[in-house]
């Protein structure tokens, strides 16, 4: 069977989901077929999108298209907000309070050649330094501003939902190469490569600068008392990587609470003695918690953040006359950068000849 005229997307994480969405929206006549070896629904170390905080803290820094991404995705969870998909797709609008351990220039936190925080000018209200007062022991600066938590396991179901409602078709399937995949739809206009730490092993990309870096964390019950705003401390020295955050999922979601940083690690077991570290750090960043011991803990969870030592790559590609559009390697901020790297990968095609 040809496939002919039909768009296939290699990934069902949040990036292969958002490009579908993008891509049913801007070619509405186009069959669009979604593949996948994991889908919303299932937990795997090498699916990387259920296991997401997920807040939105830009941390590209390229004075360029990086931070592009970032804007055009807090825009448009806004504008999700605003048409009223808040509660259900899992979008909580917040303020997020950031401590750093080390000085501005040392936290890297300034644009390519700038001596500002670029999203400053995006976030309602800008970015709002704290008073020395404010800050805690052993930490340098910190601010507040206005940010979103993600709640991933309502997100990706209302993703899927989103594409299907667009005729998208998601079907189940995993594959050693793209030759493969080629195989397997021949004739398609163009194949999506949206497969996170996989492309890695993925035959005709195997991209070894590609690597996992470990995330471990703790989904809690939310306590009585409302935590009403999302706590990171960023401590680049620590020797787990240097992340805590406590990202509350709303009212009733629960609270993620994290975390580690841990580079080329692909141990997917959870770490006991690392969990009740992360609880301990937790609750002293955010005393709203209450005690390590009285947390209502609702599972424990291991992903490997898709990293990428050039930074993710979204880029057009030939492969034996087969239209390529990477777009993966999104580290940890696969959620914040999502609508903006489905908008540019899907630009790539359009500026294509084989439209
Ligand atoms: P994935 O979600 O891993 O999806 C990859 C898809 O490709 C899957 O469907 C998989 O089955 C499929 N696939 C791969 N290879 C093949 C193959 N050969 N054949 C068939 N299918 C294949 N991001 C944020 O923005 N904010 C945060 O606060 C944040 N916190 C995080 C905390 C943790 C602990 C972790 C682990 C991640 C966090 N992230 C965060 C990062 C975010 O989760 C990732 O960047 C994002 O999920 C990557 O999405 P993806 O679609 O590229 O990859």
């Amino acid at each position: 069977m040809s496939y002919n005229n039909s768009i296939i997307v290699l990934g069902a994480g949040v990036l292969g989901l958002t490009t579908a969405a993008e891509l049913s929206s801007r070619f509405p006549n186009t069959r669009v077929i979604v593949v996948a070896k994991h889908l919303p629904g299932d937990r795997d170390k090498l699916y990387a999108s259920p296991w997401a905080g997920a807040n939105f803290e830009p941390v590209s820094r390229d004075n360029g298209p990086a931070e592009e991404r970032d804007a055009i995705t807090y825009r448009k969870l806004n504008e999700l907000l605003q048409q009223g998909h808040g509660d259900k797709a899992g979008i909580y609008k917040m303020d997020c309070r950031t401590f750093y351990d080390v000085s501005p220039e040392d936290a890297g936190v300034f644009s390519n050649g700038t001596q500002a925080i670029w999203f400053d000018r995006l976030v309602e209200g800008g970015i709002r330094y704290l008073d020395s007062d404010q800050i805690p022991l052993g930490a340098n600066f910190g601010f507040d501003f206005q940010s979103f938590t993600i709640d991933t396991q309502r997100y990706l179901s209302w993703l899927q939902n989103l594409v299907l409602g667009k005729g998208v078709e998601i079907r189940r399937g995993a594959y050693s190469s793209l030759a493969d995949l080629f195989q397997r739809f021949p004739d398609a206009k163009s194949y999506f490569n949206c497969t996170g730490i996989g492309a890695h092993h993925l035959g005709d990309v195997k991209d070894s600068s590609v690597y996992p870096v470990r995330g471990q964390i703790v989904l809690i019950e939310n306590p009585r008392e409302p935590v009403t705003r999302q706590y990171v401390r960023v401590s680049p020295q620590a020797d787990n990587g240097g992340a805590t955050y406590v990202f509350p999922r709303g009212r009733h979601g629960g609270i993620i609470l994290g975390g580690c940083r841990q580079e080329d690690d692909w141990d997917g077991e959870v770490d006991m003695d690392l969990a009740k570290d992360i609880m301990q750090r937790c609750c002293k960043l955010a005393p709203e918690l209450g005690k390590p011991e009285d947390l209502k803990v609702i599972h424990h969870g291991v992903g490997l953040r898709p990293s990428r030592r050039h930074g993710a790559r979204i880029e057009r590609e030939l492969i034996n006359d087969n239209m390529v559009i990477h777009n993966y390697g999104a580290g940890g901020f696969g959620y914040q950068s999502s609508w903006g790297a489905a908008q540019q990968a899907v630009d790539l095609l359009s500026t294509s000849s084989r439209l």
